[in-house]
């Protein structure tokens, strides 16, 4: 019996569901309107019928509603989450990566899950510092960037201008799909210079989306009908220039990563919020292969293997439950399917998948590469996993990273500390910062990359746990790694035990006072590596 044949025509089987899913993140400056686009992807792609509240949004509000409160008065994100929808035969899987620059970590992570990125442009604004900060990650791992140029509906710059600072400022080169016929006072609508669909205003001077015609190309008189000369003089010849001096898309090249579709729209009044799917389909890439130390995981390989991205503790306070968000990398997922958590030589029943759709979660029956995963669990599945159905595979590309800011934990109640490590150990296995402890004295260390993290740790700590900590002064700079031969780094330790600390995994860190400190061990210490990151377990 030839027992090739079950596994090829079950991987012919894969590729078109694999080849139809699209995974992304939206990348933007706070403000900019990511919320609200995402809000109207939903809209669009079918998922939810009222828009003005993502449900996904606002039942975690309810269940998270104490910690949340942060988020409330600082008016930033501060979780992601993923929403699933369809449309037109695609799958979309939507990431939703925390908006402030002080979740850089976090963030990176959820961009390590996706395969393209769409980046929000305020019209008025232009490139701003965290667009920027996001796009050099996303370039970091090849992902390939969809550019939307949001309220167009108000008063914003020259599109050519943003044009050229977007061009200028992330070397990229820009490809205009769809164009604003005017802004602000003088929006008329917006015209897909490749389909040549016009998105009309309700009315003259209003900014309501009043539909769509479909012209023959720019000179279609019916244009002459709808909109005011001036305006519609400069339109045409923008549009003729965006036209013969832009290139037109190259798949290859956006995929590539050295161009940039662009659609000018307006999330809020629903301009090119369709045409921006409408790319997303027929441009952004299928699940890619997953890194594995040296080699890749083919999404299209019939074994199933999974990663773990994100932890996210306690979305319901009454049970201590968490969700791993796990992205399938490769093959066909189904419920109740035994994956080997890798590493640990524990194997796990996948009883309860989640898909988070829109405005409710169900079981995932089955799940294709690209996908991702909720899996309730009690503390076993930290981020970095890898599940597999084979055992000998592991994810790579998930480092956390040396925290810059390093505080000692102050409990408010000494009678609480059992409640505090847990809290501690728990928030850190999400990896919303990083915990040490100290091997002289015993002190909890918390290590994080931006302070915001600081004020939402203490929080989550008072809320989720009922123990009031909060942070004094540590006397360190910085952290590193210990690597290399461990009878070296046993030795190490042992040699410097008021400046060593475990980490959550129970992995030695060096903590340094200062820079000159740290180059001054390392230099003493040559044979010994002080890493900046670590792969996660
Ligand atoms: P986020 O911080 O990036 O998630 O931004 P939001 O989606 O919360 O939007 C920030 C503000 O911009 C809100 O007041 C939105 O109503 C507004 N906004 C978003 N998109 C548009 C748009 O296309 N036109 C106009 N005029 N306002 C918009």
């Amino acid at each position: 019996m030839n027992t090739l044949l079950p596994n090829l025509s079950a991987e012919a089987a894969l590729k078109p569901e694999i080849a139809r899913r699209r995974t992304f993140a939206i990348i933007s400056h706070p403000d900019a309107g990511k919320t609200t686009l995402t809000e109207k992807l939903l809209l669009f792609g079918g998922a939810i019928h009222l828009a003005g509240e993502v449900a996904a949004r606002g039942e975690r509000r309810r269940t998270r509603s104490d910690w949340m409160e942060i988020e409330k008065k600082r008016g930033i994100s501060v979780s992601s989450s993923v929403m699933m929808f369809e449309r037109d035969g695609f799958v979309f899987n939507l990431l939703d990566t925390p908006g402030h620059e002080d979740f850089s970590e976090d963030t990176y992570r959820t961009l390590t899950a996706v395969d393209s990125a769409v980046m929000v442009v305020d019209a008025a604004k232009g490139i701003e510092a965290q667009t920027l900060k996001l796009f050099e990650v996303c370039r970091l791992r090849d992902i390939p960037i969809i550019t939307f140029i949001n309220k167009v509906d108000r008063e914003g710059r020259d599109p050519f201008e943003l044009m050229d600072e977007i061009a200028d400022k992330l070397a990229l080169e820009l490809s205009p799909v769809t164009w604003p016929i005017g802004m602000g006072g003088q929006f008329h609508g917006c015209f897909n210079l490749t389909t040549n669909d016009f998105h009309r205003v309700t009315d003259a001077g209003g900014t309501g989306y009043g539909g769509t015609t479909k012209l023959s190309g720019l000179d279609d008189p019916a244009l002459d009908a709808a909109v005011n000369g001036g305006v519609l003089e400069e339109f045409r010849a923008q549009a003729e220039l965006a036209t013969s001096a832009l290139p037109a898309v190259d798949m290859e090249s956006y995929r590539e990563g050295h161009l940039s579709p662009v659609f000018f729209g307006s999330a809020l009044r629903d301009f090119c919020v369709a045409d921006l799917l409408d790319g997303l389909a027929a441009w952004a890439p299928p699940p890619r292969p997953q890194p594995a130390g040296e080699a890749t995981v083919d999404p299209n390989q019939d074994a199933v293997s999974a990663l773990v991205f994100k932890v996210q503790a306690n979305m319901d306070p009454n049970h201590r439950d968490r969700i791993a968000f796990a992205r399938i990398c490769s093959g066909r997922f189904s419920r109740g399917m035994k994956l080997n958590q890798v590493g640990t030589g524990k194997s796990l029943a996948v009883t309860a998948p989640i898909f988070f759709l829109a405005d409710e979660r169900e079981l995932a029956e089955e799940a294709w590469a690209g996908d991702i995963i909720g899996i309730p669990n009690h503390g076993t599945l930290r981020v970095g996993d890898t599940l597999a159905e084979r055992t000998d595979l592991r994810f790579t590309g998930l480092p956390r990273f040396a925290p810059e800011i390093l505080r000692r934990v102050r409990l408010g109640d000494p009678m609480k500390t059992k409640q505090m490590r847990r809290a501690l150990q728990d928030l850190s296995e999400e990896g919303l910062a990083q915990v040490f402890r100290t091997h002289l004295g015993g002190d909890h260390i918390v290590g994080v990359v931006g302070a915001l993290q600081l004020d939402v740790m203490a929080s989550r700590v008072a809320a989720e746990y009922k123990v009031t900590i909060d942070f004094e002064p540590a006397p360190y700079a910085t952290a590193r790694w210990l690597g290399g031969d461990p009878k070296l780094v046993k030795a190490f330790v042992d040699g410097n035990k008021s400046t060593v600390a475990d980490d959550v995994d129970g992995d030695p860190v060096y903590l340094a006072r200062n820079a000159w400190e740290l180059n001054y061990v390392r230099e003493r210490n040559p044979d010994i590596k002080f890493l900046e990151t670590k792969e996660m377990r």
